[in-house]
């Protein structure tokens, strides 16, 4: 049974009935039987989420988005290297300082607030230098704004520069095809469209990535080393049980229902990942019209608007005292993140199972046109 008030933040986010069931229980012990299938299934599914190649390497630690961020720089960069941030906001910062952290050099090309750089700037860039790897955020969630994944995947290759994306704000609501795009790291992790608890640090990595960490100089930190991972992944996979750090035992078992039910997913004529893309995408438009019935704008670029989430400027005369009111109303929503403005915008996540609940998406576009209006009177 659900109590309280609805969830609708950029993650943490509403997780399904089947997910509560399966994280709340004992403690299994990470050399269960039913954990090591949970976990040999998840990271197989994985790889169908993903639309990642066979060869390609699923990794699953106990960590955040941070952690997942940490781990694919820690494996990629090393000092003498660069790398080139394509940065549309708070997670691209963080990103580009974490590749500073490890000695390398950050070429960063920047958009205005709620923009995204054009792809002839990243092509220059990249023909301008010599780089490891290209860094982007698939959607910025500071703005709200999501990046061509495929385009930038592309120009990568073209110049032989691995592509890592981090999709914490996007992998299973936007369409990302790993395999088909030649994408080499796709990461997330578990509070966002994945729609777990928080906890978990996920990502799918190319052979090419896996032998770049195979050229570095020196290894990276342990707890985030590919090298010391790979074989508890493979592991686990064949049904075996292997340790190397203990997994977060009760979320593994809840990321195989919730990617079950992703794979799952029936939605007009779609199944699977491909059902959840169009259904981020219809309950993303049906926001978008709410928004604009009632005068509320989007910090960024409508063309470049994310499907997981919307950002959207507070009125002329409204201030953050309207998330309290929404709140009044039963729906949790947040402030805004990007340093430069964000006293002047909020933030609703619809991404996840929501987008199975028509009545909680209702009830959300409710709260907001209601608050908006008596903050208006
Ligand atoms: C939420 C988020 C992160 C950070 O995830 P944490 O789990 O809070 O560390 C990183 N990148 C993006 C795009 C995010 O939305």
């Amino acid at each position: 049974m659900r109590m309280g008030k609805l969830l609708m933040i950029p993650g943490p986010v509403e997780v399904s009935e089947a997910v509560i069931a399966a994280f709340a229980a004992p403690p299994p012990s990470h050399v269960a039987p039913p954990v090591i299938a949970a976990f040999g299934r998840a990271l197989d599914n994985m790889r169908r989420v993903w639309l990642a190649p066979k060869d390609a390497v699923p990794f699953v630690i106990a960590g955040s988005g941070t952690i997942a961020m940490e781990m694919a720089v820690a494996n990629l960069m090393q000092e003498g290297d660069a790398a080139l941030v394509v940065n549309t906001g708070y997670f691209s910062d963080r990103i580009a300082e974490m590749i500073e952290r490890r000695g390398a050099r950050v070429v960063q090309v920047k958009a205005d607030v709620g923009d995204a750089p054009s792809l002839d700037r990243v092509k220059s860039a990249l023909d301008g230098g010599e780089f490891r790897a290209l860094f982007a955020t698939h959607v910025d969630t500071s703005t709200g704004v999501r990046v061509d994944a495929r385009a930038l995947a592309a120009l990568a290759q073209e110049h032989a520069v691995l592509s890592v994306f981090d999709g914490v704000c996007a992998t299973a609501g936007e369409r990302f095809e790993m395999q088909a795009w030649g994408a080499d790291v796709y990461l997330t992790a578990s509070q966002k469209a994945i729609g777990l608890p928080p906890g978990l640090a996920l990502m799918v990595v190319s052979q090419r990535a896996i032998a770049r960490r195979a050229e570095l100089k020196a290894p990276p930190p342990m707890s985030f080393d590919f090298t010391c991972w790979q074989p508890i992944m493979q592991a686990y996979q064949e049904g075996r049980p292997s340790y190397f750090s203990t997994p977060a035992t009760n979320l593994i078992v809840a990321l195989d229902v919730a990617l079950q039910e992703l794979i799952d997913t029936r939605h007009d004529d779609k199944s699977g990942i491909e059902a959840r893309f169009a259904l981020h995408q219809s309950c993303a438009d049906s926001m978008r019209r709410t928004w604009s019935e009632v005068g509320l704008e989007l910090l960024c670029k409508p063309a470049l608007a994310a499907n997981t989430l919307s950002a959207i400027r507070y009125p002329e005369g409204v201030d953050a005292s309207l998330l309290s009111a929404i709140a009044e109303r039963g729906v949790i929503v947040a402030g805004g993140l990007h340093p430069t403005c964000k006293a002047e915008y909020f933030r609703v996540g619809h991404m996840g199972d929501v987008t199975l609940r028509p009545d909680a998406l209702e009830k959300t576009q409710q709260a907001v046109s209601d608050a908006v209006a008596q903050a208006r009177s």
